[in-house]
């Protein structure tokens, strides 16, 4: 993307102003991303002319939701590259989607003696729900070490693997470091082993393309509000046959079949596992969403979004206080530390320049662990990000320094 065309789309994001008019560097997109006006548009009108429920009226303007409320479902199959919208789940976001496949899918394929693969630099979202069911069923976790430079390592996994690991479940983009999975090679190492392989797409789904269907993986998950969508929306994507065999795992009206008192029997999926009334505004705005991210082009996003990082990297390597953590290749996202500042305090600092960044654990104290510290300082880009963001970053931490030099 030129600097012109990131300079455009910044003043289609509403979100990117201070309350004073102000220009606010936004640099947390891996936390959750700004929304462009075209995905507030059609929540409000969604919400607005548009509104009514789905699956169940029997008046028009229902019948038009349900059409637009599927059509959305359609949309994201597309943008995954699935077979068919029956393998698109709406759940409320990423961590539902991975409490949703270890409840319904683990619980009736894992038991006592078996083993879970995760990674060392997974999300608390891609690490407690597999304790949950670990615990309840008697089964074991594995977490994959990384590579020195913040990758995980392929080959620590294949050494590690072992028939008794029913699924491996791994972040395609970590939160934290930006670090990349070779998806090709742990979907072939977790089915050498008969093992399902799930893939936590919430930092790849919004910076790179997929292909789902090429990548050869069982489950995918990602959130709405990562990708320039509304909060309260996300998607688990199954292999239909595979989301067939899964049992229920909330029960409520859309998800049955027939109900009497005797008993119910279930809607095949993807409405077995969408309870309740849906997130009817959510989804057309996540459709939204996806318009606006194909209509750039993910290939170009990837290449913006990890090029800026690569800038960050390189001018935060020339302030001798700052360590960097994470491979050289990342998709838009850098940790670091700097000598002598908490991040909290970098944060803060940061923050009266209008620079945002994260400071913290990142919902991986794990990770933390492995690294040998209590917190990073994170920069995220997203696609409305340019090279005026890295500068702001780069003074502000110039003027931590001067601060706490003094
Ligand atoms: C944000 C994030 C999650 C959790 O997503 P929610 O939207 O909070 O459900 C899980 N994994 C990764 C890698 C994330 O970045």
């Amino acid at each position: 993307m030129s600097e012109a065309d990131t300079l455009s789309r910044k003043a289609e994001f509403p979100g990117l102003i201070t309350p004073d008019g102000a220009r606010w560097h936004y640099l947390d997109t891996a936390a959750t991303a700004q929304k462009p006006q075209a995905v507030i548009d059609a929540v409000t009108r969604a919400l607005g002319r548009d509104y009514a429920t789905v699956h169940r009226g029997v008046y028009c303007r229902s019948a038009e939701m349900t059409l637009a409320y599927e059509a959305a479902r359609r949309r994201v199959a597309e943008f995954l590259g699935a077979r068919s919208e029956n393998e698109v789940v709406f759940v409320r976001g990423a961590t539902e989607g991975i409490n949703l496949v270890a409840q319904s899918w683990g619980a009736a394929n894992i038991s006592a003696g078996d083993c879970i693969m995760l990674s060392q630099l997974e999300h608390h979202s891609n690490i407690v729900p597999w304790q949950m069911l670990a615990e309840r069923v008697g089964a074991e976790i594995d977490f994959c070490p990384l590579t020195v430079d913040g990758r995980i390592d392929l080959d620590a996994m294949e050494t590690i693997l072992t028939e008794r690991h029913k699924i491996v479940a791994l972040a395609h983009v970590s939160n934290v470091l930006g670090s990349i999975l070779d998806v090709r090679r742990a979907a072939n190492l977790a089915h050498s082993v008969g093992a399902k392989i799930l893939l936590d797409g919430c930092q790849a789904a919004p910076r790179m393309p997929l292909d789902i269907t090429g990548l050869d993986c069982d489950f995918f998950v990602f959130s709405g509000h990562k990708i320039y969508g509304p909060t309260g929306i996300g998607v688990l994507w199954a292999r239909e046959e595979l989301l067939e065999s899964m049992p229920p795992w909330q029960g409520g009206g859309s998800m049955i079949n027939r109900v009497a008192f005797e008993g119910t029997t279930y809607a095949p999926p993807p409405q077995r596992f969408e309870a309740g009334t849906p997130m009817i505004a959510e989804a057309i705005g996540l459709r939204a969403a996806v318009d606006y991210v194909e209509a750039i082009g993910l290939e170009r996003l990837f290449r913006h979004e990890s090029g800026l990082a690569a800038d960050a990297r390189a001018a935060l390597r020339r302030i001798n206080s700052i360590t960097l953590f994470g491979p050289e290749e990342s998709a838009g996202i850098v940790s670091f530390v700097m000598e002598g500042v908490h991040p909290h305090d970098l944060g803060t600092i940061l923050d009266e320049e209008n620079v945002a960044i994260r400071a913290g654990h990142h919902c991986a104290q794990p990770l933390m662990g492995c690294l040998g510290i209590p917190a990073t300082a994170r920069a995220s880009f997203g696609l409305y990000s340019d090279e005026s963001d890295i500068e702001a970053l780069i003074r502000g931490i110039e003027r931590a320094k001067r601060i706490f030099a003094t």
